[in-house]
């Protein structure tokens, strides 16, 4: 789309309320959609997806609505569990250094749309434009399948050692069964049988603070 087209629909969306608003949503809505089938093994996605570990929770929850979500999510969370392990391992700390990388879209989207803009008046322009890209705040609670959350798990391993360890064993077993879950969309090994369809919403909640029994819902 050109600079023209993206104003005239900028223009044309706020009928309908604040233009900036509605694109950026869209913008991540888009990008959520296209994730399971395009980005899912994108190399730069899986860096970012280190970076952030994981999408926060409103996107996560979009995210598990796809219909490839399933194989999705288990993927990106095995790579993600052997990221903790090897901060575990490594002494390193478990934080987010970069934003969700839905969130970074929708930013990157709300940016463009004002710049281009250029201060020229339109109807129903909220105040808060330009909105900083959220922080991605971690998830924090009671564990899942021994394992704590990542929001939680910072504080737990500081000064123990033995916590540590099971953590690192916990994260560990989870990555297993995310693999198992992956294993068994591969259509060789479809008729095998296989139950453990929960792994997938364990890790998501681990990473994004969703529901850890079911597969959430936005
Ligand atoms: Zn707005
Ligand atoms: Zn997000």
């Amino acid at each position: 789309m050109n600079d023209r087209a993206v104003l005239h629909d900028i223009i044309e969306a706020s009928a309908a309320g604040c233009p900036l608003c509605q694109r950026r949503d869209a913008a991540e809505r888009r990008f959520v959609k296209s994730f399971a089938y395009e980005l899912v093994n994108d190399p730069g996605m899986r860096v970012h997806l280190r970076g952030s570990l994981g999408f926060c929770r409103i996107h996560a929850e979009e995210f598990a609505a796809q219909v490839g979500a399933p194989l999705a999510v288990s993927l990106i969370h095995s790579d993600l569990c052997g990221h903790v392990v090897e901060r575990l391992e490594t002494n390193h700390p478990i934080r987010a250094m970069r934003p969700c990388p839905a969130c970074e879209i929708g930013g990157q989207r709300e940016r463009h749309d004002l710049e281009l803009l250029g201060g020229s008046a339109v109807p129903n322009l909220c105040a808060t434009h330009p909105a900083p890209v959220p922080k991605r705040g971690l998830p924090t609670g009671p564990s899942v399948a021994g394992a704590l959350p990542v929001g939680s798990l910072a504080h737990a391993v500081r000064t123990d050692r033995q916590e540590v360890k099971l953590q690192g064993r916990a994260y560990s077993a989870m990555r297993r069964r995310l693999e198992a879950v992956v294993h068994h969309y591969d259509y060789r090994f479809r008729d095998d049988p296989f139950d453990d369809f929960g792994a997938t919403w364990q890790a998501l909640a681990l990473f994004s603070g969703t529901h850890p029994d079911r597969r959430p819902s936005p």
